[in-house]
């Protein structure tokens, strides 16, 4: 099973204040285990393409995204949220990691690639209709689900997001609408404090307290997220993979290791392979200690691609 892996340089020219957990090392730490391990050689790798208007337009408010266009710093940083700027790269990162998203669905559903993996900056999981937060400013799973239901053969699509952090911009962004299941795994109570107790069909969330660890962590997700795609048959299924619920993460207080995401990302294949011909596009959140963060994004992609 191949996998098209979507990078690009200028992801590194977003850079907020010195010691900012969400810092070029990331990605690059990522991308360095890939090939230290020979992994990186069996990925098709891709440079995204900036997003689109239209693709922006669906999921954010056009107020906001001007907004954001008229913040954007020439020296120095903007502040969109105490935890949250723009330094003056940041937002061509947003647009290429939004377009990453745009163009996987793309390749995908013209059946050129069934597993993508966008391995960028800046996240996008807590950004909202119409408010960048917790280190996001273009909600990419949100965008690439959106483009997808664009397309006139799909109906219904998942997004699965195991970050540590709940994904409060995806919820917010799909709360009306039925045809985006969207099933969360979060500690609780923690940053951000938003939809977490939201009540939905559509909206699956699995709060779990700070300290549980992989089996109760297994438990959980077999417990909630099983039946819910089971009943809801995704036609084509996205990952929020945020890997700062690793035990070591310096932002969260969950005990997952390695082996836990490669446990979810395979039950995501098997759910994927029943219902949707095995089609997954996975995008990175979180995951803020470098060497878990790496293990971690290697262990996903090895079993995204089993
Ligand atoms: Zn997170």
């Amino acid at each position: 099973m191949g996998l098209t892996l979507f990078t690009h340089p200028s992801y590194d020219q977003h850079k907020m204040h010195e010691g900012h957990p969400e810092r070029p090392e990331r990605t690059q730490a990522i991308l360095a285990h890939l090939k230290e391990t020979g992994l990186l050689k069996d990925f098709k790798q891709r440079k995204p393409n900036g997003v689109t208007e239209t693709a922006l337009k669906r999921i954010h408010e056009p107020a906001y995204l001007e907004r954001l266009v008229e913040s954007a710093p020439e020296s120095g940083l903007a502040f969109v949220d105490p935890d949250t700027h723009l330094a003056p790269g940041s937002l061509q990162a947003a647009r290429l990691a939004a377009g990453a998203l745009e163009e996987a669905v793309s390749l995908v559903l013209d059946g050129d690639v069934k597993r993508v993996f966008a391995c960028g900056r800046p996240p996008g999981h807590h950004a909202e209709h119409d408010a960048g937060m917790g280190f996001c400013f273009y909600n990419n799973v949100a965008l690439g689900a959106s483009a997808a239901l664009a397309h006139k053969d799909v109906e219904r699509v998942a997004i699965l997001d195991f970050d540590v952090h709940h994904g409060n911009g995806t919820v917010d962004i799909f709360k009306d609408t039925p045809g985006v299941l969207v099933a969360s795994s979060f500690q609780h109570p923690h940053y951000p404090h938003r939809y977490f107790d939201l009540v939905r069909d559509h909206i699956v969330n699995t709060p779990l307290p700070a300290g549980t660890d992989g089996p109760a962590f297994r438990k959980a997700i077999e417990r909630d997220w099983i039946p819910a795609l089971e009943k809801f048959k995704p036609q084509l299924i996205f990952i929020s993979a945020g890997f700062d619920a690793h035990t070591d993460d310096p932002l969260g207080d969950l005990h997952l290791d390695a082996d836990d995401f490669a446990w979810i990302t395979r039950l995501i294949v098997a759910m994927a392979e029943d219902h949707c011909s095995g089609r997954i596009i996975s995008t990175l959140e979180g995951g803020y200690n470098l060497e878990a963060l790496a293990t971690s994004t290697a262990a996903h992609l090895k079993a995204l691609t089993s």
